[in-house]
């Protein structure tokens, strides 16, 4: 049996690691891991990031995730590249599983598994991801000034993207599947009465083309068959994301869509002792630097209450 360790942190994207900085620099040895497949989270997937704040001439995603990753390390966290496979948060001491069984032992645990966006599931989506393929307007829409682009999904996040979008672009093209819009009554005449915006009804994605950036779309018509290229330049996937709570459901509270419950105005899940930041919790925002501002106070949190145990 492993020695019971003050915290261990679960994700290493902007939250978990920002957690196991505070937590490292608190003297709490915090155990950090990184997953197996996508050690730095969401930014590894991205080109360059240039609204977080320290980099006024931005930043690449990875150099970015590999500062905060050094950051960590400085100050004492130990990084294992290893996914938690099951946990168990019933008692005082709190066990986590790595993928051979490995268990490891903690009185506090900081969970940071982010989320992901869903994606069409079409070849030139990863290969153009960062060039021309993302999955946030606030992110990357001031890429595409006086570009055509296209926003995929029908619901009020796709209207959000499209409005915020045809301040940039030359045109915004929602592409929907149905013949009217998911989103609330609002919502939807927002985006009909703003005149960069216009809709493909009826019309899926079935091609993203171009060979080191998005050219164009091929659109498929439900109805007919038929298919149509829509030349542009961005394309922003906005047909919902899914919290990475599968591994935590039984032991803290979700909310109906799977997002981990906080209390208010802390990080304290409904399991005492137990911490969640970032993406995980977080269906607003969804930023780097909010992520990182909860793994702070995910940490600030742990620390309170391993004090709070002598
Ligand atoms: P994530 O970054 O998703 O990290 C979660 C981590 O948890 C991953 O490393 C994963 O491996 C790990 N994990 C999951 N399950 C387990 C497990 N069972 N065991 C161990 N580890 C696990 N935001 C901005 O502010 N600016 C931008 O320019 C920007 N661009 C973006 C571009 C793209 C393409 C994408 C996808 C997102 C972008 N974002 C941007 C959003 C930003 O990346 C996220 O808001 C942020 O990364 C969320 O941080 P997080 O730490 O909560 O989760």
């Amino acid at each position: 049996m492993s020695d019971v360790r003050e915290v261990i942190v679960i994700g290493s994207g902007p939250a978990g690691y920002t957690a196991a900085i505070y937590a490292a620099r608190a003297n709490l040895n915090p155990l950090v891991f990184e997953g197996a497949l996508d050690a730095g989270g969401a930014l590894m997937t991205t080109t360059e990031v240039e609204n977080f704040p320290g980099f006024p001439e931005g930043i690449m995603g990875p150099d970015l995730m590999m500062n905060m990753r050094q950051q960590a390390e400085r100050f004492g966290a130990e990084l294992v590249a290893d996914d938690v496979t099951e946990v168990d948060f019933s008692g005082d001491i709190k066990v986590v599983k790595d993928s051979d069984g490995t268990e490891y032992r903690a009185k506090a645990i900081i969970l940071a598994m982010g989320s992901g966006y869903r994606r069409l599931g079409l070849e030139g989506e990863d290969r153009l991801s960062g060039r021309g393929v993302s999955w946030c307007a606030t992110c990357d829409g001031a890429f595409f000034r006086d570009k055509p682009i296209a926003v995929i999904g029908g619901g009020d996040s796709a209207v959000e993207e499209a409005t915020f979008l045809s301040r940039f672009g030359s045109s915004v093209t929602m592409v929907h599947r149905r013949d009217e819009l998911r989103a609330s009554h609002i919502m939807a005449e927002r985006a009909k009465n703003d005149p960069k915006i216009d809709f493909a009804w009826n019309s899926v994605v079935t091609s993203i083309n171009g060979e080191n950036s998005v050219e164009s779309l091929t659109l498929t018509d439900t109805l007919t068959g038929d298919t149509r290229d829509l030349p542009v330049s961005g394309v922003f996937v906005a047909i919902g994301h899914d919290p990475r709570s599968e591994l935590v459901k039984d032991h803290v509270k979700l909310d109906p869509e799977g997002y981990v419950l906080v209390e208010t105005d802390t990080t304290q899940t409904s399991a005492p002792g137990v911490f969640a930041c970032g993406d995980l919790v977080d269906h607003r925002y969804r930023q780097a630097i909010t992520a990182a501002g909860t793994g702070c106070e995910a940490a600030l949190d742990a620390e309170k209450y391993l004090a709070s145990l002598n």
